[in-house]
């Protein structure tokens, strides 16, 4: 570094007639070089701006505001109007990028903290409940396959057992690879396919926030609550 700044000259002139191209895949290796000493660092940078956020939205109680879930990878930012998809349109998306953009704004009073369960089942309550034929046959597959996976017990492991929020999950967290492999998007295209399939083995049951917080936790490698 000390070179760089005495010979601060040299260094501008070899970056000016340096090929773009070759600057670029430089930048890279450096860039791959760095990024195992770096990803630490940002993981836990993340992990704070979230946390920051979630302990402000939630008045320092640092769990949803609908029910007792505080495991921090099953908390999110809500945005009270229901309107987070014109948001994220041109906003920030995900709960970091929020977080920083709350923290920016003066954390503005359009947020609120919830799980992943209570997020899902507070975007249904605008819908018009659903009545058509197709709709109740799509529950009836689902139900089929929750019954099968969760032996009978309709419940996630941590006793919540309402169907809206039960999903199929792969333990080996090779969700969207599997779901390419089979051409599903997941829901009731997967439900089918693994009825067809009859339902074979290596699923299970969870909620979407122990779904999500057990990806997120085996994504950082550690377990924060
Ligand atoms: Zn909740
Ligand atoms: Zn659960």
């Amino acid at each position: 570094m000390a070179w760089r700044v005495s010979n601060a000259s040299k260094c501008a002139g070899y970056e000016k007639d340096r090929d773009p191209e070759s600057r670029k895949a430089q930048h890279r290796k450096s860039h791959h070089k760095r990024r195992e000493k770096i990803l630490p660092y940002q993981k836990k940078k993340c992990l704070e701006r979230k946390m920051e956020a979630i302990r402000v939205y939630s008045d320092g109680s640092m769990k949803c505001a609908f029910c007792p879930e505080s495991r921090l990878y099953a908390l999110g930012l809500d945005h009270v109007n229901g309107d987070g998809a014109t948001q994220r349109k041109d906003g920030p998306r995900g709960c970091v990028a929020t977080s920083l953009w709350a923290k920016k704004n003066g954390w503005p009073k359009v947020f609120r903290v919830l799980c992943h369960n209570c997020n899902w089942l507070a975007s249904l309550l605008p819908r018009a409940s659903p009545g058509l034929s197709c709709y109740k046959s799509a529950d009836k597959l689902k139900e089929q396959t929750i019954c099968h996976y969760s032996e009978g017990s309709m419940a996630c492991p941590c006793g919540i057992s309402d169907i809206r929020v039960l999903t199929i999950d792969h333990p080996d967290a090779d969700g969207a690879a599997h779901r390419r492999a089979l051409g599903v998007v997941g829901g009731s295209q997967l439900y089918r396919r693994l009825r067809q399939a009859g339902f074979p083995p290596g699923y299970r049951i969870l909620c979407f926030s122990c779904n999500l917080a057990t990806y997120l936790e085996q994504k950082a490698g550690s377990v924060p609550h």
